[in-house]
């Protein structure tokens, strides 16, 4: 069963949780200082590296706002394949370890 998470606080925040679902746009995180923000994340399953990649992409931002874009992608990236190398993520059939 599919987890109901509608919000989520990062560094003190609450961002309101909207499932992400139009791959022509990108995920989206509204600044701190953006009253009723949200995050736009995708929701799994599957949970393949490239949707990891995204969530922790958005949550930096939300909790690093003043950091890069080049920095919070490599970085994002880098975190989703380690959790991939690990066992954490499906391939886009939902068979896990892809
Ligand atoms: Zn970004």
């Amino acid at each position: 069963m599919r987890p109901r998470v509608k919000t989520a606080v990062i560094r003190g925040k609450r961002w309101v949780v909207l499932p992400w679902t139009d791959r022509r746009t990108c995920p989206t995180c509204e600044a701190p200082t953006t009253r009723q923000r949200a995050i736009r994340v995708p929701k799994g399953p599957p949970y393949t590296e490239e949707r990891l990649g995204y969530l922790l992409h958005e949550i930096m931002h939300a909790g690093l706002w003043d950091i890069d874009e080049a920095a919070v992608t490599e970085l994002a990236q880098d975190a989703a394949a380690l959790a991939r190398r690990l066992g954490w993520c499906q391939d886009e059939a939902g068979k896990k370890g892809a």
